[in-house]
């Protein structure tokens, strides 16, 4: 029965790489910008959702939700749907050429008006209850028939359409439960409202404050012999920021607060350092022919980045797959626990895992009681895998891209990366790969090593987007 079983490693080492274009790929549509890293820096305190891992990508495209082996880091990238910035056609390119320049060499120009205001981040979506604190004062916000219900201490609740929070120049606290309320700190004016019974509460922050509220959660607060790390993270999270204005209107908001978007979570988790990040970046954005880039990134590459080949888009020019190595040969993320990893899945759960994942990989032979091979019938350039064909007793079926990753999703957590071969040993599948995320853009845990090498941000942000300009938005 095990005829036909590939027992040897397929598709070791080079491939040649076949990119064509699949058809039924389907990949959340654009791609969202800045992705979330998705690696435990050491050094660095928790970012995000799970404390203790590493940075949170957000530029990564996110439909997926997915998470990593708990006692690692967080994944999760699923596209994310990209937007289209608009009309920026009077913004010039072609300024500064990036690399080795000082922020203060980066030319700098007047912000288009559509772009000067401050950014409306959807905080909490479609809750049930709020937490405020606010002048002093503690409220209890619940929703009914499209209005919001406001207890103020122990009083009765009043009735609103909706109930604004500004306190000028103070923070203010809000949260869906006591704990986090105690600490929590939102610069900027809220907005909460009522859909039905939900909530949703919509911070509404100047720019710059809120990337000191982002950038903790994206890269971790690495220490300053890595500065310029966090100061590439506040470019590509600025960038990612004025590319979304507009882009979540029907939502009410510009940008979410979480791993759809950009992990903010006030100024919480802001440091001297981050801040100092954001102070020497201030107004700096990455461009492209005139438009903000689609800076996605991720934790780990492996030592060569990816296209947006991985979800069967059409390549732009700033996201080429290139290498990520040092001198030496060793790639510059090789500090990641996710460097080079190991999976193995018995005949019975590689079964049960298929059948469980069928409908997120978009296989429509769900009735197999065994899978007789999985061969790598082609890879993309970087070596990640295009296309993995499955042959079980019931018909074949095929899967694409950085999809494969869900395939093998088990408890939550899908793959690592789609970076992978795949062998039959003992009874079961092992699978060895390198990185850590889809490998689009700025690989995270590189920025963190070139930075602690003595790389400028400016060197750093165009060896992951080549062919970008910097450019400063002054107001
Ligand atoms: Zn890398």
């Amino acid at each position: 029965m095990f005829f036909g079983r590939l027992k040897i490693w397929l598709c070791l080492l080079a491939f040649s790489a076949i990119a064509f274009a699949d058809d039924g790929f389907d990949l959340p549509e654009m791609p969202a910008p800045a992705p979330k890293p998705a690696e435990a820096p050491k050094d660095a305190p928790a970012p995000s959702q799970t404390p203790v891992q590493a940075p949170v990508t957000s530029a990564a495209p996110a439909t997926a939700p997915d998470t990593d082996d708990e006692a690692d880091a967080p994944l999760n990238f699923a596209p994310i749907e990209a937007t289209t910035v608009s009309e920026s056609g009077n913004v010039t390119s072609g300024n500064a050429p990036a690399g080795n320049i000082a922020a203060s060499a980066i030319h700098a120009k007047k912000i288009p008006a559509y772009l000067n205001r401050p950014v409306r981040v959807g905080i909490f979506v479609d809750v049930k209850e709020l937490l405020v604190k606010n002048g002093g004062s503690e409220y209890h916000l619940t929703a009914s028939s499209g209005k919001v219900k406001v207890a103020k201490g122990k009083s009765r609740p009043e009735t609103v359409s909706a109930k604004v929070f500004n306190q000028e120049g103070r923070c203010t606290s809000i949260s869906t439960d006591k704990k986090s309320l105690a600490y929590n700190c939102y610069p900027g004016s809220i907005k909460v409202s009522a859909k039905g019974n939900s909530l949703t509460a919509v911070n509404t922050v100047d720019v710059e404050q809120y990337l000191r509220g982002v950038i903790p959660y994206e890269i971790g607060k690495l220490d300053s012999s890595r500065f310029s790390a966090l100061e590439a993270q506040a470019v590509a999270a600025r960038t990612y920021a004025y590319k979304h204005f507009g882009s979540r209107e029907a939502a009410g908001f510009d940008i979410y607060a979480d791993t759809k978007d950009q992990v903010y979570k006030g100024l919480t988790s802001a440091t001297a350092l981050t801040d100092k990040a954001v102070r020497n970046t201030a107004g700096i954005v990455m461009m492209y022919n005139g438009e903000f880039i689609i800076a996605y990134y991720h934790s780990t590459c492996g030592g060569e980045t990816e296209t947006l080949a991985t979800w069967g888009r059409e390549d732009l020019p700033y996201l080429q797959s290139k290498p990520d190595l040092r001198p030496d040969g060793t790639p510059w993320c090789s500090e990641s626990s996710y460097s080079q990893w190991e999976r193995k899945f018995s005949e019975k759960e590689t079964v049960a895992l298929f059948k469980q994942n069928a409908k997120e990989v978009k296989s429509k032979i769900t009735n197999f009681s065994e899978v007789r091979s999985i061969s790598i019938l082609d890879t993309l350039p970087s070596g990640r895998i295009l296309t993995l064909e499955i042959d079980t007793d019931k018909g074949v079926f095929q899967v694409m891209g950085d999809k494969v990753r869900w395939l093998f999703k088990k408890n939550g957590s899908i793959l690592p990366s789609s970076f992978f071969r795949i062998g039959y040993d003992e009874g079961g599948w092992v699978i060895r790969g390198k990185g850590f995320g889809h490998g689009v853009g700025m690989c995270q845990m590189g920025v963190r090593a070139r930075a602690a090498a003595g790389q400028d941000f400016a060197t750093i942000l165009t060896h992951y987007y080549p062919g970008i300009t910097l450019e400063k938005f002054e107001r």
